[in-house]
């Protein structure tokens, strides 16, 4: 019996690789298993569910193509590539947890985005053949998707990966995922550090890179002789998300040419960036955001925060520290939009108390007196549908984007500067 069950098992793996992702295995293992109650022999029921699921006019093989060549759609594909980058996901996928990768894979003719459903142990420079791979679309182009149904071997040839016209990008139009990336910024930070990768020491160099669009850290695993404050082109660079940011990396795949140019630093990253930007370019590095709040959260106004671990905390008791005596913080958390698209922003204690132009002690004070919704009703009144300009770190995940806010000001109208305008309006028509 246990034979059986295991046959039946193999046989919906081998149909579903014929199959596309409308069916699910459920459905194939059903219909498989009611052919087998009626006594339908094992080879004929498999047939049969193919024909039935509409794989008798898919290709019977596997179609080899170059990179260059794959098509958003494609199934049943066989590919050689060289893993060009790779990196761990933790996401949700129908409300359950899962750990994927992503990474670029790369032959002489593209390199193409890729997503491995499940830990095949790929390493950035393994060359690796994909049998039953296939691909969908992804910002315009094809993504390869390597799952449980595909089989992942090393090949033994060796790959010059693909010299393409790099793309040319904006500092803030940068986003994760990206490959073959030219970009042009100072250098604002450089520092170097000693890493160990796979067991081997190496160098890398890392900081801040910035264009008047705005700011991007980038992480450089080759000596370029980088230098504070020059203007450089970087081409062949590929980005990636790091601790919710975009990242730029390069090595010495990548050239760096120096700029015989002036960057000021007062020109970088000083304008307002639209949410939407923020949102779909995966968060970034010290940007200057604007829009109206339209929401203030559960959790802001006076908090408690545990000792040990600094979490806020509910009625003395810590999630992780169990029983603890809370110490007062204060905390505003505000759903920023600018019609274009939202953010959180967590302002702190002292940027709350900039905003409100109060204390902590004075809410503890009114706190006290009043109950504390008097505080959530302050905060309220003085900020809901109030345009705000706030400055940080916006940082992306499955849930959004959050700005960790390091300086924020209500903006107010400028009458006097209105006024003018309309001055100068009517001095044009007169
Ligand atoms: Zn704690």
């Amino acid at each position: 019996m246990a034979d059986e069950k295991e046959d039946v098992d193999s046989i919906v793996d081998d149909v579903m690789t014929s199959l596309g992702d409308e069916v699910s295995r459920d459905q194939v293992k059903k219909k498989l298993q009611t052919f087998l109650d009626y006594g339908v022999p094992l080879d004929q029921a498999r047939q049969a569910v193919l024909k039935k699921f509409g794989a008798g006019s898919a290709p019977a093989g596997l179609t080899t193509k170059k990179l260059a060549e794959v098509q958003p759609g494609d199934r049943r594909l066989q590919v050689t590539g060289k893993i060009v980058a790779i990196e761990k996901w933790d996401v949700e996928v129908r409300g359950e947890q899962r750990t994927i990768f992503r990474g670029l894979i790369g032959d002489d003719t593209e390199v193409l985005p890729f997503t491995a459903w499940k830990d095949f142990g790929l390493q950035s420079g393994d060359v690796v053949t994909l049998k039953n791979a296939y691909a969908n679309e992804w910002s315009g182009q094809a993504r390869l998707n390597i799952s449980e149904w595909t089989e992942v071997s090393p090949a033994e040839v060796s790959i010059q990966l693909a010299e393409r016209t790099p793309q040319r990008f904006k500092v803030i139009d940068l986003r994760p995922g990206l490959s073959n990336v030219e970009v042009k910024g100072k250098v604002l930070s450089l520092e170097e550090r000693e890493v160990t990768v796979d067991g081997d020491s190496k160098k890398v160099y890392t900081g801040l890179l910035g264009d008047p669009s705005g700011k991007i850290q980038y992480n450089a695993w080759h000596d370029f002789g980088l230098q504070e404050n020059e203007v450089i082109q970087v081409s062949g660079a590929y980005t990636k998300s790091w601790r919710g940011t975009p990242q730029l990396v390069f090595d010495e795949r990548a050239t760096v040419k120096k700029l015989d140019e002036k960057i000021a630093t007062e020109d970088i990253a000083q304008r307002p960036v639209s949410l939407y930007k923020v949102v779909e370019g995966g968060g970034g590095v010290d940007i200057i955001m604007e829009g109206s709040v339209i929401e203030i959260q559960s959790g802001s106004g006076l908090i408690e925060r545990c000792p040990q671990c600094n979490r806020a905390i509910r009625d003395g008791i810590c999630v992780i520290d169990g029983e603890v005596t809370g110490q007062p913080d204060l905390r505003i958390k505000a759903v920023v939009d600018d019609g274009t698209g939202a953010v959180t922003a967590i302002l702190d204690r002292e940027m709350t108390e900039q905003m409100m132009e109060k204390t902590m002690e004075d809410y503890r004070r009114l706190a006290r007196e009043q109950g504390e919704e008097a505080v959530d009703r302050e905060i309220q009144q003085r900020l809901m549908a109030h345009p705000i300009r706030v400055t940080g770190n916006a940082l992306a995940d499955d849930y959004g984007v959050t700005v960790i806010v390091r300086d924020a000001t209500l903006i107010m109208p400028d009458i006097a500067a209105e006024s003018q305008r309309l001055l100068e309006e009517l001095e044009v028509t007169e």
